[in-house]
Protein backbone atom coordinates (compact mmCIF):
# COMPACT_ATOMS: atom_id res chain seq x y z
CA UNK A 1 0.00 0.00 0.00
CA UNK A 2 1.49 3.37 -1.00
CA UNK A 3 2.33 5.38 1.81
CA UNK A 4 -0.38 8.35 2.58
CA UNK A 5 1.23 11.87 2.31
CA UNK A 6 1.45 13.67 5.50
CA UNK A 7 0.50 17.43 6.24
CA UNK A 8 0.24 19.71 9.30
CA UNK A 9 -3.54 20.51 8.01
CA UNK A 10 -5.91 18.87 5.58
CA UNK A 11 -9.00 21.23 4.67
CA UNK A 12 -11.29 19.11 3.17
CA UNK A 13 -14.17 21.10 1.15
CA UNK A 14 -12.77 24.30 -1.73
CA UNK A 15 -15.68 26.81 -1.07
CA UNK A 16 -15.86 30.26 0.28
CA UNK A 17 -14.53 28.64 3.96
CA UNK A 18 -12.79 26.17 3.19
CA UNK A 19 -10.41 27.67 0.48
CA UNK A 20 -9.60 31.05 2.91
CA UNK A 21 -9.02 28.12 5.67
CA UNK A 22 -6.68 26.54 3.76
CA UNK A 23 -4.41 29.81 2.88
CA UNK A 24 -4.88 31.43 6.14
CA UNK A 25 -3.47 28.21 7.71
CA UNK A 26 -0.48 28.58 5.40
CA UNK A 27 0.45 31.90 5.79
CA UNK A 28 0.41 30.71 9.15
CA UNK A 29 3.08 28.85 8.84
CA UNK A 30 1.19 25.08 8.21
CA UNK A 31 2.29 22.55 5.61
CA UNK A 32 -1.44 22.18 3.56
CA UNK A 33 -3.55 19.83 1.28
CA UNK A 34 -6.85 21.66 0.18
CA UNK A 35 -9.37 18.50 -0.85
CA UNK A 36 -12.20 18.70 -3.14
CA UNK A 37 -13.94 16.08 -4.74
CA UNK A 38 -15.39 18.89 -7.70
CA UNK A 39 -13.29 21.41 -7.38
CA UNK A 40 -12.88 25.13 -5.68
CA UNK A 41 -16.73 26.87 -6.38
CA UNK A 42 -18.28 24.20 -8.32
CA UNK A 43 -21.61 24.61 -9.43
CA UNK A 44 -23.44 22.09 -6.88
CA UNK A 45 -21.37 23.85 -4.19
CA UNK A 46 -22.90 26.77 -2.22
CA UNK A 47 -20.05 29.08 -3.43
CA UNK A 48 -20.27 28.65 -6.86
CA UNK A 49 -22.81 30.98 -8.19
CA UNK A 50 -21.79 34.49 -9.98
CA UNK A 51 -22.38 36.67 -7.42
CA UNK A 52 -22.87 37.22 -3.46
CA UNK A 53 -23.29 40.16 -1.67
CA UNK A 54 -20.92 41.93 1.17
CA UNK A 55 -22.70 43.75 3.37
CA UNK A 56 -21.94 45.81 6.40
CA UNK A 57 -25.22 45.89 7.88
CA UNK A 58 -26.08 42.68 10.23
CA UNK A 59 -28.64 44.32 13.11
CA UNK A 60 -27.14 43.78 16.12
CA UNK A 61 -24.29 41.06 16.08
CA UNK A 62 -21.79 43.18 15.74
CA UNK A 63 -19.04 40.57 15.53
CA UNK A 64 -20.59 39.65 11.71
CA UNK A 65 -20.50 43.46 10.93
CA UNK A 66 -17.25 43.63 12.02
CA UNK A 67 -15.96 40.04 10.09
CA UNK A 68 -17.63 41.54 6.86
CA UNK A 69 -15.54 44.92 7.10
CA UNK A 70 -12.13 42.60 7.76
CA UNK A 71 -13.52 40.25 5.07
CA UNK A 72 -14.09 42.58 2.30
CA UNK A 73 -10.27 44.49 3.35
CA UNK A 74 -9.21 40.58 2.69
CA UNK A 75 -11.08 40.04 -0.46
CA UNK A 76 -9.65 43.04 -1.87
CA UNK A 77 -6.26 42.94 -1.02
CA UNK A 78 -6.08 38.93 -2.80
CA UNK A 79 -8.12 40.20 -5.91
CA UNK A 80 -5.51 43.55 -6.10
CA UNK A 81 -2.70 41.13 -5.52
CA UNK A 82 -3.97 38.71 -8.14
CA UNK A 83 -4.45 40.98 -10.42
CA UNK A 84 -8.26 40.58 -10.59
CA UNK A 85 -9.76 43.69 -8.85
CA UNK A 86 -13.01 43.42 -10.98
CA UNK A 87 -14.15 40.23 -8.82
CA UNK A 88 -15.50 42.82 -6.08
CA UNK A 89 -18.20 45.16 -7.96
CA UNK A 90 -18.52 48.27 -5.69
CA UNK A 91 -22.27 48.53 -6.69
CA UNK A 92 -22.68 49.51 -3.41
CA UNK A 93 -25.66 47.95 -0.89
CA UNK A 94 -29.24 49.42 -0.25
CA UNK A 95 -31.19 47.86 2.87
CA UNK A 96 -35.00 48.48 2.87
CA UNK A 97 -36.96 47.08 6.06
CA UNK A 98 -40.57 48.77 7.61
CA UNK A 99 -39.72 52.20 9.26
CA UNK A 100 -38.87 51.03 13.28
CA UNK A 101 -37.83 47.96 12.26
CA UNK A 102 -35.41 46.63 14.65
CA UNK A 103 -32.74 45.16 12.65
CA UNK A 104 -32.49 48.34 10.97
CA UNK A 105 -32.36 50.36 13.81
CA UNK A 106 -29.90 47.89 15.48
CA UNK A 107 -27.84 48.04 12.31
CA UNK A 108 -27.74 51.47 12.00
CA UNK A 109 -26.56 51.91 15.47
CA UNK A 110 -23.37 50.16 14.74
CA UNK A 111 -22.71 51.19 11.49
CA UNK A 112 -22.51 54.50 13.17
CA UNK A 113 -20.67 53.08 15.91
CA UNK A 114 -18.09 51.40 13.89
CA UNK A 115 -18.21 54.83 11.53
CA UNK A 116 -18.47 52.84 8.67
CA UNK A 117 -19.88 54.95 5.42
CA UNK A 118 -23.26 54.98 5.28
CA UNK A 119 -26.45 56.85 4.21
CA UNK A 120 -29.98 57.15 5.86
CA UNK A 121 -32.42 58.01 3.35
CA UNK A 122 -36.09 59.04 3.92
CA UNK A 123 -39.15 57.37 1.96
CA UNK A 124 -38.96 60.06 -0.13
CA UNK A 125 -36.04 60.89 -0.95
CA UNK A 126 -35.07 56.57 -1.59
CA UNK A 127 -38.16 56.77 -4.02
CA UNK A 128 -36.72 59.65 -5.53
CA UNK A 129 -33.49 58.12 -6.32
CA UNK A 130 -34.27 54.82 -7.16
CA UNK A 131 -37.24 55.21 -8.80
CA UNK A 132 -37.39 51.91 -9.98
CA UNK A 133 -37.75 50.03 -6.43
CA UNK A 134 -40.98 49.76 -5.31
CA UNK A 135 -41.83 50.48 -1.32
CA UNK A 136 -44.73 50.74 -0.22
CA UNK A 137 -45.83 52.38 3.57
CA UNK A 138 -43.19 53.65 5.60
CA UNK A 139 -40.22 52.54 4.71
CA UNK A 140 -36.58 53.23 5.53
CA UNK A 141 -33.47 52.74 3.62
CA UNK A 142 -29.81 52.80 3.97
CA UNK A 143 -27.19 52.76 1.56
CA UNK A 144 -24.17 51.02 2.45
CA UNK A 145 -21.76 52.65 -0.46
CA UNK A 146 -18.69 50.72 -0.55
CA UNK A 147 -20.42 47.52 -0.29
CA UNK A 148 -21.26 45.62 -3.11
CA UNK A 149 -20.81 42.25 -5.14
CA UNK A 150 -18.14 39.28 -5.45
CA UNK A 151 -18.41 37.45 -8.36
CA UNK A 152 -18.50 34.16 -6.39
CA UNK A 153 -17.07 31.25 -8.08
CA UNK A 154 -14.48 32.94 -10.04
CA UNK A 155 -13.45 34.60 -6.64
CA UNK A 156 -13.39 31.30 -4.74
CA UNK A 157 -11.22 29.94 -7.53
CA UNK A 158 -8.60 32.96 -7.54
CA UNK A 159 -8.67 32.09 -3.70
CA UNK A 160 -7.47 28.57 -4.24
CA UNK A 161 -4.90 29.47 -6.66
CA UNK A 162 -3.85 31.84 -4.37
CA UNK A 163 -2.88 29.61 -2.07
CA UNK A 164 -1.77 27.06 -4.44
CA UNK A 165 0.80 29.87 -5.45
CA UNK A 166 1.78 29.95 -1.47
CA UNK A 167 2.47 26.39 -1.39
CA UNK A 168 -0.94 25.14 -0.60
CA UNK A 169 -1.60 21.49 -2.11
CA UNK A 170 -4.33 21.58 -4.09
CA UNK A 171 -6.30 17.51 -4.18
CA UNK A 172 -8.89 16.10 -5.80
CA UNK A 173 -10.35 13.50 -3.64
CA UNK A 174 -13.92 12.48 -2.03
CA UNK A 175 -12.59 12.21 1.09
CA UNK A 176 -14.75 9.51 3.64
CA UNK A 177 -13.74 10.63 7.63
CA UNK A 178 -13.19 7.10 8.62
CA UNK A 179 -10.82 6.36 5.70
CA UNK A 180 -9.08 9.56 4.63
CA UNK A 181 -6.43 9.26 1.56
CA UNK A 182 -3.69 11.43 3.55
CA UNK A 183 -2.43 11.78 6.78
CA UNK A 184 -3.02 15.12 8.95
CA UNK A 185 -2.07 17.07 12.60
CA UNK A 186 -5.71 18.26 12.18
CA UNK A 187 -8.37 17.90 9.58
CA UNK A 188 -10.65 20.61 8.91
CA UNK A 189 -13.97 19.47 7.11
CA UNK A 190 -15.59 23.01 4.97
CA UNK A 191 -17.65 20.78 3.41
CA UNK A 192 -20.76 23.10 3.77
CA UNK A 193 -23.81 21.44 2.95
CA UNK A 194 -22.30 18.03 2.55
CA UNK A 195 -21.83 18.54 6.24
CA UNK A 196 -24.89 16.33 7.72
CA UNK A 197 -24.54 13.84 5.20
CA UNK A 198 -20.80 13.46 6.17
CA UNK A 199 -21.23 13.51 9.85
CA UNK A 200 -25.01 12.64 10.16
CA UNK A 201 -24.80 11.44 14.17
CA UNK A 202 -23.27 14.86 15.06
CA UNK A 203 -24.23 17.31 12.69
CA UNK A 204 -27.46 15.47 11.41
CA UNK A 205 -30.12 17.72 12.52
CA UNK A 206 -28.06 20.78 13.34
CA UNK A 207 -27.73 21.95 9.44
CA UNK A 208 -30.56 22.28 7.13
CA UNK A 209 -30.02 22.13 3.55
CA UNK A 210 -32.82 23.85 1.80
CA UNK A 211 -33.31 24.79 -1.78
CA UNK A 212 -32.66 28.36 -2.88
CA UNK A 213 -33.56 28.96 -6.49
CA UNK A 214 -32.16 32.22 -8.77
CA UNK A 215 -33.50 33.67 -11.43
CA UNK A 216 -31.90 36.17 -13.80
CA UNK A 217 -34.07 38.82 -16.19
CA UNK A 218 -32.94 40.69 -19.24
CA UNK A 219 -32.53 44.13 -17.84
CA UNK A 220 -30.20 46.93 -19.11
CA UNK A 221 -27.78 48.17 -17.06
CA UNK A 222 -28.54 50.42 -14.03
CA UNK A 223 -27.45 52.56 -11.45
CA UNK A 224 -29.05 50.29 -9.33
CA UNK A 225 -27.16 49.47 -6.33
CA UNK A 226 -27.82 45.74 -5.02
CA UNK A 227 -30.54 45.38 -2.96
CA UNK A 228 -31.71 43.70 0.21
CA UNK A 229 -35.44 43.62 2.17
CA UNK A 230 -35.30 42.98 5.78
CA UNK A 231 -39.20 43.21 6.61
CA UNK A 232 -40.94 41.22 3.24
CA UNK A 233 -41.47 38.51 4.47
CA UNK A 234 -40.16 36.25 1.23
CA UNK A 235 -37.07 37.96 2.45
CA UNK A 236 -35.73 39.32 -1.42
CA UNK A 237 -32.52 40.32 -2.79
CA UNK A 238 -31.48 41.75 -5.95
CA UNK A 239 -27.99 42.20 -8.00
CA UNK A 240 -28.06 44.51 -10.76
CA UNK A 241 -26.82 43.27 -14.33
CA UNK A 242 -23.28 42.89 -13.93
CA UNK A 243 -20.79 40.93 -16.37
CA UNK A 244 -23.84 40.07 -18.98
CA UNK A 245 -25.50 38.31 -16.34
CA UNK A 246 -28.73 39.44 -16.36
CA UNK A 247 -30.71 41.31 -13.00
CA UNK A 248 -30.45 38.53 -10.24
CA UNK A 249 -33.51 38.45 -8.16
CA UNK A 250 -34.01 35.39 -5.26
CA UNK A 251 -36.32 35.11 -2.25
CA UNK A 252 -34.02 34.29 0.81
CA UNK A 253 -36.92 32.79 3.04
CA UNK A 254 -36.30 28.62 3.45
CA UNK A 255 -37.31 26.39 0.80
CA UNK A 256 -37.73 22.60 1.19
CA UNK A 257 -35.18 20.50 2.13
CA UNK A 258 -33.21 19.51 -0.36
CA UNK A 259 -30.18 17.08 -1.31
CA UNK A 260 -27.11 18.53 -2.34
CA UNK A 261 -26.01 15.46 -4.89
CA UNK A 262 -29.52 14.54 -6.18
CA UNK A 263 -32.10 17.33 -5.21
CA UNK A 264 -33.20 19.12 -8.97
CA UNK A 265 -31.14 21.92 -10.14
CA UNK A 266 -33.88 23.14 -12.44
CA UNK A 267 -36.14 25.83 -11.38
CA UNK A 268 -39.86 25.21 -11.25
CA UNK A 269 -42.59 26.33 -13.01
CA UNK A 270 -44.21 27.79 -9.54
CA UNK A 271 -40.88 28.86 -8.37
CA UNK A 272 -40.63 30.75 -11.88
CA UNK A 273 -44.44 32.38 -11.92
CA UNK A 274 -43.37 33.70 -8.28
CA UNK A 275 -40.01 35.37 -8.96
CA UNK A 276 -41.80 37.00 -11.72
CA UNK A 277 -44.99 38.36 -10.04
CA UNK A 278 -41.98 39.72 -7.36
CA UNK A 279 -40.42 41.50 -10.23
CA UNK A 280 -43.57 42.93 -11.38
CA UNK A 281 -44.51 44.00 -7.82
CA UNK A 282 -40.94 45.34 -6.52
CA UNK A 283 -39.63 46.69 -9.69
CA UNK A 284 -42.72 47.48 -11.89
CA UNK A 285 -40.59 48.89 -15.00
CA UNK A 286 -39.17 45.29 -15.68
CA UNK A 287 -42.74 43.45 -15.43
CA UNK A 288 -42.24 40.97 -18.06
CA UNK A 289 -38.77 41.28 -18.98
CA UNK A 290 -37.39 37.41 -20.47
CA UNK A 291 -36.13 35.58 -17.65
CA UNK A 292 -32.30 34.21 -19.61
CA UNK A 293 -31.16 32.27 -16.50
CA UNK A 294 -32.67 30.58 -13.27
CA UNK A 295 -29.99 28.05 -11.22
CA UNK A 296 -30.66 26.37 -8.05
CA UNK A 297 -28.57 26.16 -4.81
CA UNK A 298 -28.82 25.99 -0.90
CA UNK A 299 -28.51 27.07 2.11
CA UNK A 300 -27.12 24.86 5.12
CA UNK A 301 -28.37 26.92 7.80
CA UNK A 302 -27.69 26.05 11.87
CA UNK A 303 -30.84 27.16 14.05
CA UNK A 304 -29.83 30.77 14.36
CA UNK A 305 -27.86 31.62 11.41
CA UNK A 306 -24.46 31.57 13.75
CA UNK A 307 -21.96 29.29 11.97
CA UNK A 308 -20.32 26.17 12.81
CA UNK A 309 -16.57 26.20 13.77
CA UNK A 310 -15.64 23.70 16.33
CA UNK A 311 -13.85 20.73 17.25
CA UNK A 312 -15.53 17.83 16.52
CA UNK A 313 -17.23 16.86 19.55
CA UNK A 314 -15.61 12.88 19.35
CA UNK A 315 -12.64 12.64 16.91
CA UNK A 316 -9.80 14.68 18.26
CA UNK A 317 -7.85 16.28 15.66
CA UNK A 318 -10.77 16.81 13.29
CA UNK A 319 -12.92 19.95 12.79
CA UNK A 320 -16.71 21.36 11.53
CA UNK A 321 -16.39 24.46 9.70
CA UNK A 322 -19.85 25.38 7.19
CA UNK A 323 -23.61 26.23 8.28
CA UNK A 324 -23.08 29.33 6.16
CA UNK A 325 -27.02 30.00 6.66
CA UNK A 326 -27.34 32.11 3.48
CA UNK A 327 -25.18 34.85 4.26
CA UNK A 328 -21.41 32.93 4.72
CA UNK A 329 -19.82 33.43 1.60
CA UNK A 330 -18.24 36.83 2.01
CA UNK A 331 -17.18 35.79 5.47
CA UNK A 332 -14.18 33.53 4.06
CA UNK A 333 -11.59 35.15 4.94
CA UNK A 334 -12.58 36.23 8.50
CA UNK A 335 -13.98 32.65 9.19
CA UNK A 336 -10.49 30.98 7.80
CA UNK A 337 -8.74 33.49 10.38
CA UNK A 338 -10.79 32.51 13.12
CA UNK A 339 -9.68 28.96 12.04
CA UNK A 340 -5.96 29.77 12.33
CA UNK A 341 -6.02 31.23 15.70
CA UNK A 342 -8.45 28.32 17.17
CA UNK A 343 -5.45 25.88 15.76
CA UNK A 344 -3.52 28.05 17.74
CA UNK A 345 -5.16 27.49 21.21
CA UNK A 346 -7.11 31.07 21.18
CA UNK A 347 -10.05 30.90 22.96
CA UNK A 348 -13.21 30.04 21.24
CA UNK A 349 -16.69 32.16 20.97
CA UNK A 350 -19.41 30.02 21.71
CA UNK A 351 -21.38 31.49 19.05
CA UNK A 352 -19.66 29.54 16.67
CA UNK A 353 -19.49 26.55 18.83
CA UNK A 354 -21.13 23.08 18.48
CA UNK A 355 -22.61 22.44 21.30
CA UNK A 356 -24.61 25.70 20.70
CA UNK A 357 -25.98 24.12 17.49
CA UNK A 358 -29.44 22.46 18.49
CA UNK A 359 -32.35 21.03 16.45
CA UNK A 360 -34.57 23.83 16.74
CA UNK A 361 -34.63 26.37 14.24
CA UNK A 362 -35.28 29.56 14.84
CA UNK A 363 -33.22 32.41 12.59
CA UNK A 364 -32.21 35.53 14.50
CA UNK A 365 -29.19 36.47 12.07
CA UNK A 366 -29.58 38.04 8.75
C1 LIG B 1 -28.58 31.36 -3.66
C2 LIG B 1 -27.60 31.74 -2.59
C3 LIG B 1 -27.36 33.07 -2.33
C4 LIG B 1 -26.46 33.45 -1.34
N1 LIG B 1 -26.20 34.78 -1.16
C5 LIG B 1 -25.21 35.14 -0.32
C6 LIG B 1 -24.82 36.50 -0.28
O1 LIG B 1 -25.38 37.35 -0.98
N2 LIG B 1 -23.79 36.83 0.55
C7 LIG B 1 -23.16 35.91 1.31
O2 LIG B 1 -22.23 36.28 2.03
N3 LIG B 1 -23.52 34.60 1.29
C8 LIG B 1 -24.53 34.21 0.48
N4 LIG B 1 -24.89 32.89 0.40
C9 LIG B 1 -24.31 31.91 1.31
C10 LIG B 1 -22.94 31.46 0.88
O3 LIG B 1 -22.89 31.27 -0.52
C11 LIG B 1 -22.54 30.20 1.65
O4 LIG B 1 -22.71 30.41 3.03
C12 LIG B 1 -21.09 29.84 1.39
O5 LIG B 1 -20.80 29.81 0.01
C13 LIG B 1 -20.76 28.50 2.02
O6 LIG B 1 -19.42 28.16 1.69
P1 LIG B 1 -18.77 26.81 2.22
O7 LIG B 1 -17.36 26.90 1.89
O8 LIG B 1 -19.18 26.57 3.63
O9 LIG B 1 -19.52 25.64 1.39
P2 LIG B 1 -19.42 25.21 -0.15
O10 LIG B 1 -19.19 26.39 -1.00
O11 LIG B 1 -20.60 24.37 -0.45
O12 LIG B 1 -18.11 24.33 -0.24
C14 LIG B 1 -18.07 23.01 0.25
C15 LIG B 1 -17.13 22.22 -0.64
O13 LIG B 1 -16.90 20.95 -0.04
C16 LIG B 1 -16.73 20.01 -1.08
N5 LIG B 1 -17.01 18.69 -0.48
C17 LIG B 1 -18.12 18.30 0.15
N6 LIG B 1 -18.00 17.06 0.61
C18 LIG B 1 -16.78 16.62 0.25
C19 LIG B 1 -16.05 15.41 0.45
N7 LIG B 1 -16.58 14.36 1.12
N8 LIG B 1 -14.80 15.31 -0.05
C20 LIG B 1 -14.25 16.34 -0.74
N9 LIG B 1 -14.88 17.51 -0.95
C21 LIG B 1 -16.12 17.65 -0.45
C22 LIG B 1 -17.74 20.43 -2.14
O14 LIG B 1 -17.41 19.94 -3.43
C23 LIG B 1 -17.65 21.95 -2.04
O15 LIG B 1 -16.77 22.49 -3.01
C24 LIG B 1 -25.81 32.47 -0.57
C25 LIG B 1 -26.05 31.11 -0.82
C26 LIG B 1 -26.93 30.75 -1.83
C27 LIG B 1 -27.18 29.30 -2.10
Amino acid sequence: MPERKSYDCVVVGAGSFGAWTALRLRQAGRSVALVDARGAGNPLSSSGGASRLIRMGYGSDEIYTRWAMRSLEAWRELFARVGRPELFQPTGVLWTARSGHPHARHSLAILEKLKLPHESLSPSEMRRRYPQLHCSGDVIAILEPGSGVLLAHRAVRAVAQEAERRGVEILSAQVTPAMPPFAAGETIFACGPWLPKLFPEVVGSRIQVTRQPVFYFDAPASAMPAWIDFSDPRGAYSVPPLDGQGFKLALDRHGPAFDPDTGSREATAAETAEASAFLRERFPALAGAPLVRAEVCQYESTCTGDFLIDRHPELPHVWLVGGGSGHGFKHGPAVGEYVARMLDGAAADPRFSWQSKTAAFSRTVY
